[in-house]
């Protein structure tokens, strides 16, 4: 199993994102099947596996099922039924058994918006039990990877993603908005991100062309248009912060933080049948950056960043610490305060609340955030299983996967998460993970740790090179990474993420000549 993308491929995947062309699959990967995936390509029969006598969520109806047992071959569930007496689950001859006794089994989270700059986080989601990620900025190599993934080549959650960023400047006519739609599409992107400003006419546009090409349109809502134009014109399938109807709706109407006004809000999402993900985690994070930053890098969630991670997100480069007072965070905690009333009053109106982290962002941290949130979604007024609804069937149900994902059902594909713990009884449980199955391939605790403790073990030589990250320069970096011994085979001492990972950013800052440098390096 590849740890890291090889050379040539990742080569392949810097060139084709510089030229903004789609990437090809490596020669030879098309032949693999699914089922050569999960059983690996000698195998004819995929494995059994039963989770025997557990306390089952199926999440696809509320409530749990005491002594149930569970069956998976291959990437499918294909049997639930009671553990013994009438009706019980016969153990299929040569099937792995996993106890379930005292523990508890859903489906694996689902994480609908992930910020994926560094492929190794993809161990850190699913060692915190997500099993599908949507990544929502793209680029050609989070194509390749979610192939990758899919191929069974690479360990990790399901992996979705949207192409690049929808808004102005970028484009500006309705004609370019449509054909950038046009080019995601063909490229095999799964969504469409807005993020930032668009006239009516274009969103008018982009909306049409969205329903035409069958992607649903995600995202910002374009912060200079007001909610309601913007859905009267075409509905959002999906809104992906509770933070953007403050900017759209509140803050036009001149009601900022008055409850009064949060019905009206409702309704245009209610009527528009738009969904709702709060990402609440990701907004209560910025007040403690700027008050106290050292005190967020020190927390133990924070240890599991990439070097690379951990200094852009410091006191250097953190642009949040740049962007905002410490005078600003009283009104940053009372609106934190105020989407999470939004968030209760859009979920009792029946507005379809989906659990989305923002992670990748500073500081939040894969994995990590997704159980915070679900505690963060209780806190704003949902059942501890509303909230697990909102991380598995209601996110499954709105991503729309064939075979579907985010319920225990038979056919479902065999994405779960065993708990030592009842998320039911609190929902701080979910952070006990006794084991996890990622598409029929099960993980258990020792094997989690394993991969958790490799992918630490691989920023070793990225300690003392990370803080030679500058964002006008790559001068300082540069050399040093030159100056690192080559083994044998003529390799760094170094994972390819990590230079991979600060590419992108030099990218997304819109700093190609640094780009360009980093890539020149890399390709040495
Ligand atoms: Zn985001």
């Amino acid at each position: 199993m590849p740890h890291s993308l090889s050379m040539p491929l990742l080569r392949e995947l810097c060139f084709a994102f510089v030229a903004g062309a789609p990437v090809a699959a490596p020669a030879g990967a098309a032949s693999a099947s699914a089922q050569d995936a999960i059983g690996g390509p000698e195998s004819r029969s995929p494995p059994v596996i039963a989770i025997v006598d557990v306390t089952l969520l199926p999440m696809d109806r509320e409530g749990a099922l005491p002594h149930v047992t569970v069956i998976t071959r291959g990437a499918a569930i294909v049997a639930i039924g009671p553990t013994s007496g009438d009706g019980a689950v016969a153990l299929p001859a040569g099937a792995t058994r996993i106890d379930g006794a005292g523990r508890w089994l859903l489906p694996g989270l689902i994480d609908n918006h992930v910020h994926c700059l560094d492929p190794r986080d993809l161990v850190l989601h699913l060692a915190h039990g997500v099993t599908t990620v949507r990544n929502l900025k793209g680029a050609p190599w989070h194509l390749e990877l979610r192939e990758a993934i899919r191929r069974g080549e690479r360990i990790g959650p399901t992996f979705l993603t949207a192409g690049p960023f929808l808004n102005e400047p970028q484009f500006r006519t309705p004609e370019q908005f449509e054909s950038e739609a046009r080019r995601q599409a063909d490229a095999g992107y799964d969504c469409l991100k807005m993020h930032g400003d668009l006239a009516e006419e274009a969103y008018e546009r982009l909306f049409i062309t969205a329903e035409e090409l069958g992607l649903p349109l995600v995202g910002h809502v374009p912060r200079n248009l007001p909610l309601k134009t913007v859905l009267e014109i075409g509905p959002m399938a999906e809104i992906s912060h509770a933070e953007e109807l403050v900017y759209t709706h509140f803050q036009p109407l001149r009601t900022e933080g008055d409850a009064r006004a949060i019905p009206g809000c409702i309704e245009l999402l209610k009527a528009a049948g738009t969904a709702l993900t709060p990402t609440l985690v990701a907004f209560e994070n910025i007040a403690p950056q700027v008050e106290d930053l050292a005190a967020v890098l020190a927390s133990p969630a924070a240890q599991l960043l990439p070097p690379a991670a951990r200094e852009l997100f410091g006191p250097r480069i953190n642009h949040y610490v740049r962007r905002f007072r410490r005078e600003d965070c009283a009104w940053l905690r009372s609106s934190r305060e105020f989407q999470a009333r939004i968030v209760k009053a859009a979920h009792a109106a029946g507005v379809p609340v989906l659990l989305g982290t923002d992670c990748g962002i500073p500081v939040v941290v894969p994995g990590v955030a997704a159980a915070k949130e679900l505690e963060n979604l209780v806190g704003a007024g949902l059942s501890p299983w509303e909230a697990l609804a909102a991380a598995t069937v209601r996110n499954g149900d709105f991503l729309q996967q064939s075979p579907p994902i985010g319920r225990i059902a038979v056919g479902a594909t065999a994405d779960l998460l065993l708990l030592d713990a009842d998320p039911l009884a609190d929902i701080a449980a979910v952070r006990r993970v006794a084991g996890v199955m990622s598409r029929g391939r099960w993980f258990g605790r020792q094997e989690l740790d394993q991969l958790l403790a490799a992918r630490a073990a691989s920023f070793a030589p990225e300690t003392a090179l990370a803080p030679l990250i500058a964002v006008d320069s790559t001068k300082a970096l540069l050399t040093a990474v030159r100056a690192l011994p080559r083994a044998a085979d003529g390799r760094r001492p170094l994972d390819d993420a990590f230079l991979f990972s600060i590419w992108q950013v030099y990218l997304n800052a819109n700093l190609p000549h640094l780009a360009a440098e980093v890539l020149a390096c890399i390709e040495e």
